[in-house]
């Protein structure tokens, strides 16, 4: 699981998030949700190392992560605009993370070539996992085309595989629907409660939409000005909100 301790974090005089704390069981799908700029993306960011919190703990598993690399946290984090490799094909991109992570620094450069002996032993390996996961988000057919020939959902869906790829042990997503239109966005959307429901892997999932949240998740955090309001589930927000802003964010229709 994941938990947080008394996050803080200020850029400047800007009080982002005001000593945060909440836990996250193995396999659990978590939303959070709030204003623009209550600290969602700065949480995640911090979740996975990208960024350091001011104070407090980030544990995974039962233990501080703190000062570990996003790298050694075993974290997937899917965003926005996907952040693909644009010279890169769907497979390549893909497969990066494998590389990084079975490679020594001197020799991750040219593998992305797979150019050196090195790469060409594992390259098979590679392959194969990268298939599986193509397979696993039906983008097979789509592995040797550059991020510029996709549409948005099948972007998406690379970016998507590119998480999956490591297994991690946590999932982070960042507004990763928002780009996609109404239609795509309720057919990824299924695709991702089924990818959650087959890993088991642990979800946080940022997004400003309220159906995606409250149909998506175990439970929803709602965050307000770098403070959680209410942590609960989907059928408890709806029952007992316990303030006057949830009940309002709830109500309310965008
Ligand atoms: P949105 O829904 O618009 O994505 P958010 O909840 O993800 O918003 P954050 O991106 O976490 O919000 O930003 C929270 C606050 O921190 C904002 O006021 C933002 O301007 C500020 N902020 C975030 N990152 C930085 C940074 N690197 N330097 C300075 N201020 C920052
Ligand atoms: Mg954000």
């Amino acid at each position: 699981g994941l938990e947080l301790r008394n996050i803080r974090k200020s850029f400047g005089s800007t009080d982002v998030l005001k000593g945060l704390s909440l836990e996250i069981a193995d396999g659990e799908f978590l939303s959070l949700v709030g204003e623009s700029g209550c600290g969602k993306s700065t949480l995640l960011r911090i979740i996975s190392g990208l960024e350091a919190p001011d104070s407090g703990e980030v544990l995974i598993a039962g233990e501080v992560v703190n000062t570990a690399s996003p790298k050694d946290r075993n974290i997937s984090m899917v965003f926005q605009d996907y952040a693909l490799y644009p010279h890169m094909s769907v497979a390549q991109n893909i497969a990066m993370p494998l590389i990084m992570a079975r490679l020594p620094l001197h020799a991750r450069l040219p593998l992305v070539n797979l150019v050196s002996p090195r790469a060409r032993s594992i390259k098979p390996v590679i392959a194969s996992e990268v298939e599986a996961v193509a397979r696993q988000l039906r983008i097979e057919h789509l592995l040797n085309r550059r991020p510029a020939e996709l549409s948005g959902g099948q972007r998406q869906r690379v970016a998507l595989g590119r998480a999956l790829v490591r297994h991690p042990k946590l999932f982070l997503m960042d507004e990763p629907l928002s780009n996609l239109d109404a239609k795509l966005r309720v057919e990824v959307r299924k695709e991702i409660t089924e990818l959650h429901q087959s890993t088991g892997y642990t979800f946080v999932y940022v997004t400003h939409d309220q159906t995606e949240a409250m149909t998506m998740s175990h439970r929803v955090a709602l965050l307000q000005k770098g403070e959680l309001l209410q942590l609960a589930t989907p059928s408890t927000l709806y029952a007992d909100p316990n303030s006057v802003s949830v009940a309002r964010f709830i109500g309310s229709p965008e």
